[in-house]
């Protein structure tokens, strides 16, 4: 499901102008919502019929099909196959729209069709109940006025430019007569939602009044991502893991490493990329419970993990874990705090292992793995290491198994603005691809 902006607001408030720029700049979905409603009111224009009237009006709702499409990244309306997007701009047109937007059942043969838009992309949905009916469970709301006068004036320079004759008074008056109609009808009128945030425009320009709403919106999907409570890692305190330790680690890696290489048919490749410091993300593809020790071994500093809390309940398992670093985590309960924990860890000096795919795989398939590595990446912002795992079948005595490393990803390279749910997915899916690149290369040598 994509994250759904809604932009509800009186007439000339700037609305698809604001909500097309940033649409482009977000990468969504624009839906000009007022685009259908003036399908509509130009078909019952066309058939004679009063617009007002819901008697007349609704027998046409079935003799019509309105379309969206996308053409260049604009928004395109079909009336039956018919492109209508220039001829729905006139006053009159608006007019109509405004009266037959006031019948329920014109709004509730739109409803679905925006309903099925916003369900399958990211929206950013403009209209006057988008945030109260259409989708009131929107990540962001947005509540966007202006003056009426300033509004009219905004309408009469657009009318005019494209050579419309009507004037000033007659521009604010239509909006005025709009705004009651709107605001005054029964069923879905226009008003703020609750939890809608206001945005007046009056004494704003343009590039103010996006930037400002592009803020909203960055702040909202970054709460939905839970960035926002995570306490970022500080460069200052980073601390240099105790030489004494390094030195007893040291000892430690080497007889692991001969004892795995004994056991297993194991080969570590790509040791030019053997993390030779410490505080850096260490993300592999998940076979098999030995995984920690395959990807920790090239690693000159030692590694920190997550754990499956329920080892953390075998109490003689305790201090063993503890003396490696490891913090439980709860599976799919979305606790931030094992992020933060994650953060600490990397602050330590510690280098973090991550299995991002959350469980093992059972063959080569990489799974689609868990944007959680790109929170603590984004919020760490350290180098990731991918690493790729691959053995055929189960893992055994003389296995022949490949540990390879890849060239880090530099925290640079990822374009981390705000946290949102895409960039973290964007990134996510960095890491994910490079993994699997790598596992391809293991399977040559395999
Ligand atoms: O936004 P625009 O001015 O193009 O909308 C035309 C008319 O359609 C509005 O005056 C309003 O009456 C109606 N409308 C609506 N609900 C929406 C969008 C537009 O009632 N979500």
């Amino acid at each position: 499901m994509g994250i759904k902006v809604a932009i509800d607001g009186p007439s000339g408030a700037g609305k698809s102008t604001i909500a097309k720029a940033l649409a482009a700049k977000l990468r969504y979905v624009y839906v000009d919502t007022g685009a259908l409603y003036r399908t509509i009111g130009l078909y019952a224009l066309r058939n004679g019929a009063d617009t007002k009237s819901a008697a007349e009006v609704e027998p046409l709702l079935e003799n019509i099909s309105v379309k969206l499409k996308y053409e260049n990244g604009a928004q395109q309306v079909y009336l039956n196959g018919e492109n209508v997007s220039e001829l729905i701009r006139t006053p009159e047109v608006s007019m109509a729209a405004s009266d037959v937007s006031a019948i329920p059942a014109v709004r509730a043969f739109l409803l679905d069709l925006q309903k099925s838009i916003a369900s399958e992309n990211n929206v950013l949905m403009d209209g006057r109940d988008i945030g109260t009916v259409v989708l009131p469970d929107a990540e962001v709301k947005i509540f966007l006025t202006a003056s009426a006068e300033e509004r009219a004036k905004r309408r009469f320079e657009e009318l005019s430019a494209k050579g419309d004759k009507s004037t000033y008074d007659e521009v604010l008056s239509d909006i005025q007569k709009r705004d009651y109609n709107d605001s005054h009808r029964d069923i879905a009128p226009l008003k703020q939602a609750d939890d809608a945030v206001l945005v007046d425009s009056t004494s704003m320009s343009l590039e103010q009044v996006v930037e400002k709403i592009g803020e909203i919106i960055a702040e909202k999907t970054r709460k939905r991502t839970g960035i926002d409570k995570i306490k970022p890692l500080d460069k200052s305190k980073c601390k240099k893991v105790n030489p004494v330790r390094v030195f007893f680690y040291d000892i430690l890696r080497v007889i692991v490493w001969t004892a795995f290489k004994i056991y297993y048919n194991v080969k570590f490749e790509g040791k030019e990329n053997f993390p030779k410091k410490g505080s850096n993300i260490i993300a592999s593809n998940h076979r098999s419970m030995a995984d920690p020790v395959f990807v920790s071994i090239p690693a000159r500093i030692q590694c920190s993990y997550m754990a499956k809390e329920s080892l953390f309940k075998i109490k003689a398992l305790n201090p063993l874990i503890r003396a490696f670093r490891a913090f439980p985590v709860t599976r799919g309960s979305g606790d931030t705090s094992v992020i933060s924990t994650s953060v600490e860890m990397l602050e330590k000096g510690y280098n973090l292992v991550i299995f991002p795919e959350g469980t093992r795989s059972k063959d080569r398939t990489v799974l689609k793995g868990k944007t959680g590595v790109a929170l603590i990446a984004a919020a760490a912002k350290v180098p990731v290491y991918p690493v790729a795992i691959s053995f055929e079948g189960k893992l055994c005595f003389r296995k022949k198994v490949i540990v390879r490393f890849g060239k880090p990803i530099e925290p640079d390279e990822f374009e981390i603005k705000s946290g949102s749910p895409r960039e973290l997915h964007a990134m996510k899916e960095r890491i994910m691809s490079e993994i699997s690149a790598l596992v391809e290369k293991n399977y040559e040598q395999l």
